[in-house]
């Protein structure tokens, strides 16, 4: 360490406490390194704040000393957004915010709960339970990701057809800016129609505006009749039909509509164990929820079935017949992982689209590449998808040489329909070249110039979401 981060680890262990500011390599190490260990970070301190004013006293010195500071969540993220940019190598901090993990408050009355932003998903869920109500958000990681990072990166997962993103869930937020300065906005309203809502800039904002430290998220009636359902189509067309279908029939009832290939599905089935629910080219997994006991679901699905013809279908009869199906489409991702390493997309296009898309990309992906192999699943219901692609025999990350190659195959097609190429993950260092082709140069102007006003020095999260005018050697990516 040179002389001057050890000045600051001195400073910083003074404004906070010894035990929030770790500098031992090897505990370091699992901060330093993203989920998918694609990025490696290097940082001289991980800060883990107990308190918010520790998070403000921190980012008080980092303003004044100009240092970079990467905030974590639990580290889930999929772009290398929690990793800090090569572009700060040694000089900055990570502030990870695992610590500060408390209930704060909750209102029967306004149906909401407060919590710091450290805490994980799943305990959220879990107080928000055990209060007799039903927080919606759901995902894959909600046993290690944070509220915060959720909110953070405006996550979505499988009951955004229902509920929303987590922008959606958001009714109040408390942020340190990067001078240091809190802003408290955790009142529980439902309305607020006084000017510019900083709190709507901040989620999805991927901890490149301000440190989020507090939420105050909305609640629901929990479920209490639900219906799983695995159907087989012959095309994402007749997926797309039976969702507007559902939707007419349960209007808010319908709570997620995935969509998997057959391949993922065959995948999953063998990672797990199963046997498959059915055999089709194309599976949906839907689920109809009422907060009334003993709400009338399953005749009124299985006439809209019969009606369209969609014979192909599997009604869970038990809570373990259910959780049958659902790990079937959970289990997809840990499935593909044997396969080896692939090129990862999580795009959206308008659901009318999506078909298109997915053949579109097919054909252009195997006009380049005769052995391609791809695993397509996602949310159907809310238009977005996992497209991720293998390039045998690179079963390894030898495959990333063909990243950008691939990327401008899938993403100038999900362009070309309208969509995007972030649907949920976010930008973070990944896919931030590509953003000027997401978004019109007045959008990147006004994220520039909120960026410039928040965050003078460019401390936080530096080199993440918005693109760097080529400072970082991205490939240049083809104008619009
Ligand atoms: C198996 C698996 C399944 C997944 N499924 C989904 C899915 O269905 N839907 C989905 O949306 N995502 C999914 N993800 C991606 C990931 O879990 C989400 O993006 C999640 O919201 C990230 O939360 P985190 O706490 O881990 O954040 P991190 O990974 O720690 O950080 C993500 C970004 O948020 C910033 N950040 C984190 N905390 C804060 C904070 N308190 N204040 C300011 N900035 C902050 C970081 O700097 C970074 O830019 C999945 C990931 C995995 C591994």
């Amino acid at each position: 360490m040179t002389a001057l981060p050890t000045l600051h680890v001195t400073a910083l262990q003074n404004l906070l406490s010894p035990a929030e500011v770790i500098t031992d390599a090897d505990t370091m190490a699992p901060f330093c390194l993203d989920q998918r260990r694609r990025y490696r970070g290097e940082v001289f301190a991980v800060l883990q704040p107990r308190s918010v004013a520790a998070v403000q006293a921190a980012m008080r010195y980092c303003h004044q000393h100009r240092i970079p500071v990467t905030p974590q969540g639990g580290n889930t993220g999929l772009c290398g957004g929690a990793t800090p940019h090569a572009s700060v190598a040694g000089r900055g901090i990570i502030l990870s915010l695992g610590k500060l993990n408390r209930v704060r408050a909750f209102s029967r009355a306004d149906y909401s709960l407060t919590v710091d932003a450290g805490m994980v998903l799943a305990d959220v869920q879990r107080v928000a339970a055990e209060n007799g109500c039903f927080f919606p958000l759901s995902l894959a990681s909600e046993g290690s990701c944070q509220i915060g990072g959720n909110i953070a990166c405006n996550a979505g997962g499988l009951n955004v057809v229902r509920y929303g993103p987590a922008r959606d869930l958001v009714l109040g937020l408390e942020v340190v800016l990067a001078d240091g300065t809190l802003v408290d906005q955790l009142q529980p309203l439902h309305k607020n129609t006084s000017g510019y809502d900083l709190k709507h800039s901040m989620i999805g904002s991927e901890g490149t505006l301000g440190i989020i430290t507090g939420a105050t998220l909305k609640l629901f009636s929990p479920p209490q009749s639900v219906l799983t359902a695995w159907v087989g189509v012959d095309s994402i067309h007749a997926a797309a039909d039976l969702l507007a279908a559902v939707k007419n029939r349960f209007g808010e009832r319908l709570s997620s509509f995935e969509l998997v290939s057959a391949h993922a599905l065959k995948l999953s089935a063998d990672y797990s164990n199963s046997a498959l629910p059915l055999q089709a080219a194309w599976h949906v997994l839907l689920e109809l929820t009422d907060s009334i006991v003993g709400a009338e679901l399953t005749d009124p699905l299985a006439e809209v079935l019969d009606e369209h013809g969609w014979t192909e279908a599997v009604i869970a009869l038990s809570e373990s017949e259910r959780q049958q199906l659902w790990r079937l489409r959970e289990n997809i991702s840990a499935a593909q992982k044997r396969i080896g390493t692939s090129i990862k997309h999580d795009i959206a296009v308008p659901i009318a689209a999506v078909a298109d898309c997915v053949t579109d990309c097919e054909a252009a992906l195997r006009q380049r590449f005769a052995e391609v192999e791809t695993v397509v699943f996602g949310h159907l219901g809310d238009g977005s998808l996992h497209y991720n692609v293998f390039l045998p025999p690179l079963f390894d990350d030898a495959v990333y040489a063909y990243e950008d190659e691939v990327n401008a195959l899938i993403y100038e097609r999900t362009l070309a329909l309208g969509g995007t190429i972030a649907a949920e993950h976010g930008i973070g260092q990944l896919k931030n070249h590509w953003l000027p082709r997401v978004r019109s140069e007045a959008e990147l102007a006004w994220m520039r110039a909120g960026k410039q006003q928040l965050d003078p020095h460019g401390i936080l999260n530096a080199g993440k979401l918005l693109p760097e005018n080529g400072t970082h050697g991205f490939q240049a990516v083809p104008s619009k």
